[in-house]
């Protein structure tokens, strides 16, 4: 093949690509602060966090109109943002919101993973990633992973206190706790949550056994799911007298929150304690992620189990009644922003949780402020919280729409 014949060949072959390419350039600052190494470096990240959220903000208002009529009521444009002050007059959007109403600003088809949150009633959150958010995501993951000292070359027992993933099963929750099984070899993979008869079925018995079998060996568990189910499973352990240790390099893994614990108010230093006692996992080998379907960043808790944020979001936290932002060490609102999103407006969303942001310095030596979820406020809170947003929602959007 000549020069020119090779050329001709690469120039029609890769042309979707270059058209790709053009698309994605104006919001290249998103592709670079994905890119960031230091992850808890937020002084060093915050103009081009300013930017990206900028380009992302752009990139809704032109694809999304519902999105467009929301600033557009707010009276705010995109190129308002400018500084990190202007990210706080950002019009946000309730979870609560988007768990009824599905907004897209990109067709379906360009969106190979597609994922929910649980939720009842058919309140669900829907979101969908392009390739480009996949990529950003994996990158994040990779790069989080490597700072918390998730990978390892050593084969693993995977222990997932959640369900088996299945191809009908587009749960968030299932996908993030399957892909975790992925950062070191797996030797075996269990699910408390298994198909069987069609349907799922909890047995906790299968995984107590198994867990006391493993003790015995020599490859390290790592275990992954709700807090709720694991210490369910511990507390469960202990009055049957049971207690083991686990293989060195063990990890109890928990993500998801401990919403179902506040009413019960059980303390995450009684579970280390409890861990320690039936697992013989200390509280040094426990790690927590937080993240939600809506805003996917993975939070890793530091060695005093604290979640940092990293450079790839922020965090604000506003005044229950006046959804003002409060300084730190106040608690309120947990509003999230982030700009991963291409398929959806979701660069800046209030959650239905309390939650407070600490700026004193950890002695893990991370500068980096770190979030505290104290608990969530119940569904007619929300909406009362929230109500100016929702109700200037409710007035112009075409509630009886699926896809906005
Ligand atoms: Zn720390």
């Amino acid at each position: 093949m000549t020069k020119r014949t090779a050329f001709s060949f690469f120039s029609v072959y890769y042309k979707p690509t270059r058209i790709a390419l053009y698309r994605f350039k104006p919001m290249s600052n998103v592709n670079k602060l994905f890119s960031t190494r230091k992850i808890y470096d937020l002084k060093k990240s915050d103009a081009l966090f300013v930017k990206a959220m900028r380009d992302n903000c752009r990139y809704q208002y032109g694809h999304c109109p519902a999105y467009k009529e929301f600033l557009d009521r707010f009276r705010f444009q995109p190129d308002d943002i400018r500084t990190f002050d202007d990210l706080q007059r950002l019009p946000f959007l309730p979870t609560l919101y988007l768990k009824k109403h599905r907004m897209l600003s990109m067709s379906e088809r360009r969106l190979p993973l597609k994922v929910t949150s649980s939720g009842t009633g058919g309140n669900k959150s829907f979101v969908g990633f392009n390739l480009r958010s996949i990529w950003n995501a994996f990158k994040m993951v990779c790069r989080v992973a490597k700072y918390h000292n998730l990978w390892s070359a050593r084969l693993t027992r995977y222990v997932v206190f959640g369900y088996r993933p299945r191809r009908d099963n587009s749960l968030g929750a299932s996908k993030s706790a399957w892909g975790f099984t992925f950062f070191a070899p797996a030797a075996s993979r269990i699910y408390a949550l298994d198909y069987k008869d069609g349907g799922y079925k909890l047995d906790l018995d299968n995984i107590k056994n198994k867990l006391v079998k493993y003790s015995k060996g020599r490859l390290p568990v790592r275990t992954m799911g709700f807090p709720a189910y694991t210490y369910f499973l511990l507390r469960q352990m202990k009055e049957e007298g049971l207690s083991v240790k686990l293989p060195k390099g063990s990890l109890i893994c928990l993500g998801g929150g401990w919403k179902q614990f506040y009413a019960e108010k059980i303390g995450k230093q009684e579970f280390y304690d409890l861990a320690f006692e039936v697992l013989g996992v200390d509280d040094k080998h426990i790690i927590e992620f937080f993240g939600a379907v809506e805003h996917p960043i993975l939070y890793t808790d530091c060695r005093e189990h604290h979640f940092h944020l990293p450079a790839y979001s922020r965090v604000i936290i506003r005044d229950v009644d006046t959804l003002l932002p409060v300084p730190d060490g106040v608690p309120g609102l947990v509003n999230l922003l982030t700009p991963l999103f291409d398929s959806a407006p979701m660069l800046s969303i209030l959650t239905d949780d309390i939650g407070v942001l600490h700026s004193d310095p950890c002695s893990c030596g991370e500068t980096s402020p770190y979030l505290e979820i104290l608990g969530r406020v119940g569904v007619k809170d929300v909406v009362t919280c929230a109500q100016g947003a929702e109700e200037i929602l409710k007035d112009f959007l075409r509630t009886d729409d699926d896809t906005l």
